[in-house]
């Protein structure tokens, strides 16, 4: 148990999350790794991230259902001492607002916003008597630059990054700093994206690990006096 250093990342059988997960074993942590469904593609992170010569366990359970949260939760911080915390798993559903079914609308609530917080009832209690931590949320260049067909995701992203600035406030005499990341268009194969016609500076997409970077950067040291902040990540969109 000595020296590890345990970092539980949601949704990281894939895409962005899987990357970060490989960043931070890379930077010397140990990965708790979840994911909801794809069992074989987070066994292979798992794997990959042993290759590195760190732990990882895998902690599959749906970020929106409170009482798996929960369950999952307690399991991970029984016996281990988490010190990091990144909320990236998310879910995307594109659409009029006015057509989304009231079902479709709350799954992706749940999923990408109201988890977070079922999420920092199970961690940060202990992360605080441990003497502190850090968290890094997934948020998205939606959050900020109004994309047709995206409302519910972009409002599910705003509370996020709203609620990173609000968490500053309560967390910084705990130990524990908070901070936001928004991607733009990042080639995940997975739920981002910009409409078509929509270029950023840079001329091509972002790749998960210019993600996991700045995330790893928010988690370290020298991120010491980075607190309540959202770092954009999207190769100069707004
Ligand atoms: P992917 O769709 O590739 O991967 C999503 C990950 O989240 C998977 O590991 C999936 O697990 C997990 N997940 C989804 N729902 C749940 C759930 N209910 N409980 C637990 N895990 C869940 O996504 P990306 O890598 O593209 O995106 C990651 C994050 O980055 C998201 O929050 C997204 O909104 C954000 N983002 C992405 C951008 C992009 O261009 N890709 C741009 C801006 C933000 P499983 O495989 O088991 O289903």
């Amino acid at each position: 148990m000595e020296g590890e250093r345990w970092a539980l990342v949601t949704g990281a059988s894939r895409g962005i999350g899987r990357a970060i997960a490989l960043r931070l074993a890379a930077d010397g942590h140990d990965i708790w790794l979840n994911y909801r469904s794809s069992q074989g593609a987070a066994e292979d992170v798992a794997a990959a991230i042993r290759d590195l010569g760190r732990h990882c366990r895998l902690a599959r359970f749906d970020v929106s259902d409170p009482g798996a949260v929960a369950a999952g939760l307690a399991e991970v911080t029984r016996h281990r001492r988490l010190s990091v915390l990144v909320h990236n798993a998310g879910i995307v559903r594109r659409g009029a607002a006015f057509r989304q079914p009231a079902a479709e609308v709350n799954r992706v609530l749940a999923t990408n916003l109201a988890s977070f917080f079922h999420l920092v009832r199970g961690t940060v209690p202990a992360m605080a008597r441990a003497g502190g931590g850090s968290v890094v949320v997934v948020s998205s260049i939606a959050a900020h630059l109004g994309l047709g067909g995206q409302a519910v995701y972009s409002a599910s992203k705003a509370g996020l990054t709203a609620a990173v600035r609000a968490l500053a406030h309560e967390w910084g005499r705990l130990g524990i700093r908070v901070n936001s990341v928004s991607p733009g268009v990042i080639a995940s194969g997975g739920a981002g994206g910009l409409p078509d016609g929509v270029t950023p500076p840079l001329g091509r997409p972002g790749t998960p690990d210019e993600v996991a970077a700045v995330v790893a950067f928010l988690c370290s040291e020298g991120a010491s006096y980075v607190h309540g902040a959202d770092i954009p990540v999207t190769g100069g969109l707004p």
